[in-house]
């Protein structure tokens, strides 16, 4: 373990202590509480032996309080030893964002406006009954999805006049490219609920080319020339958008596939199995999935990893060399530490339907702080999935700069993980 050096732990966010407090002392504190080195019981271990000799308790908090926020994220409230400065907002949650209620279904989103630091990807959450459409649209972002519950009908236009078209069901996911118009069509007795992830940081689903508005905002003549349909027929096309509404379910999918007969896409697959995929990496701390342009081609702008940690096991210590990391968690409870420069720290809890956001580069861990599987999405905006490994890192060094840098004698030092090892059990 790395938490083992006298260093002096400098924390200006706590009042002076009478002692200097050492890591070793937060380990052995750790210990008698038979707890996890970051556990709540070493900070109040740690908190009494600061307090030792004051008259009152300055972790109180007579005031006013949010009792379920502060049960839900104890991190915030009552921050670890290791926070310190201010590296900028690391959690947001879709149950903090309003959702837009329509006939079929609702959307809401946590985008850069949300999470001020989040510049490379958006996030947006819907919801569409049985039948219900988002209406024909594109926009100026890739769209990266993943089916959270139910069946959707999707359909993809390439500008080669091809359609692809597919059902996809729960951990499945899609790619639209930008510019390439889409559909989405809750199917079964209940539709579907899905995530969607764009990379423009500032993305709004409010802002997105309705296929509605290109044709109530071109001019009858024009419109006429261009379709020759006939004019006393306009009257009936949408006079605003539609956007989620409900429709009749459609035919089958062999039925719609043979209607496009050879203008459906076989070449490009827009759909990817990502429940179902063999895992990337497994170990007896839980497993990783990661699909990029690697093994889903056309996700060119957008790569991912489903992580599942067991409780108690971590995703370790690492960082992404090339772009910043948007979360969505998807089940279970779990902390985050992020580290950036200048000695920046934050540590915060998660829950289900939360947002994580790790900025660019920057080194941090996750722990599976529930009694159950943790599983949540690592998004990136790139083509590729990269992350460079600490303890692979470590590995590599050689002896002697090794024991320069971390002050350890190379017999502890190779007691790490030799590895990558993505995920390790408790
Ligand atoms: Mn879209
Ligand atoms: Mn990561």
């Amino acid at each position: 373990m790395i938490f083992t050096t006298e260093s002096e732990v400098k924390n200006p966010e706590f009042e002076p202590v009478q002692k200097p407090l050492s890591r070793r002392l937060f380990v052995g504190a750790a210990a008698l509480a038979g707890a996890g080195l970051f556990g709540a019981p070493v900070l109040a271990q740690t908190r009494t032996e600061q307090l030792a000799g004051r008259k009152g308790d300055n972790t109180s908090d007579p005031g006013p309080e949010n009792k379920s926020l502060l049960e839900q994220n104890p991190s915030a409230n009552n921050p670890p030893f290791t926070d310190h400065g201010n590296p900028g907002p690391i959690w947001y949650s879709f149950d903090l964002a309003p959702k837009r209620m329509q006939g079929g279904g609702w959307t809401h989103q946590v985008t850069q406006r949300e999470l001020p630091p989040s510049h490379d990807l958006a996030g947006v959450n819907m919801r569409l009954t049985s039948g219900s459409f988002r209406e024909l649209h594109w926009h100026t972002a890739n769209e990266w999805a993943i089916m959270l519950t139910g069946k959707a009908r999707i359909s993809v236009m390439q500008p080669n006049g091809k359609m692809f078209l597919e059902d996809v069901e729960a951990g499945d996911l899609w790619y639209f490219p930008a510019g390439y118009p889409h559909s989405i069509q809750g199917l079964g007795q209940d539709g579907c609920e899905f995530l969607l992830v764009f990379d423009e940081g500032n993305f709004s689903e409010d802002d997105t080319f309705l296929l509605s508005e290109l044709l109530a905002h071109t001019s009858p003549e024009i419109l006429q020339k261009n379709t020759s349909w006939p004019r006393a027929q306009f009257d009936k096309l949408p006079p605003t958008e539609l956007y989620i509404f409900e429709a009749s379910l459609p035919d089958s999918l062999e039925a719609e596939k043979r209607f496009l007969g050879e203008n459906l896409e076989t070449e490009n697959k827009y759909t990817f199995k990502m429940n179902a995929m063999q895992p990337t990496m497994k170990t007896a701390g839980g497993e990783a999935r990661i699909v990029d342009s690697t093994n889903f081609p056309v996700s060119k702008g957008i790569a991912a990893a489903m992580v599942t940690l067991k409780p108690g096991a971590i995703r370790e210590m690492h960082w992404h060399p090339n772009v910043s990391e948007w979360q969505y968690w998807i089940r279970g409870k779990g902390r985050m530490t992020v580290v950036t420069t200048g000695a920046k720290a934050r540590t915060m809890d998660f829950n289900a339907n939360d947002v994580g956001y790790v900025p660019s580069m920057a080194g941090h861990t996750i722990e599976n702080t529930g009694t159950e599987d943790l599983v949540f999405l690592e998004m990136f905006k790139t083509a590729r999935y990269q992350d460079v490994s600490l303890n692979q890192w470590i590995a590599r060094m050689p002896n002697k700069m090794a024991e320069a840098h971390l002050k350890l004698d190379r017999s502890i030092i190779r007691q790490a993980p030799q590895d990558k090892n993505v995920i390790l059990p408790r």
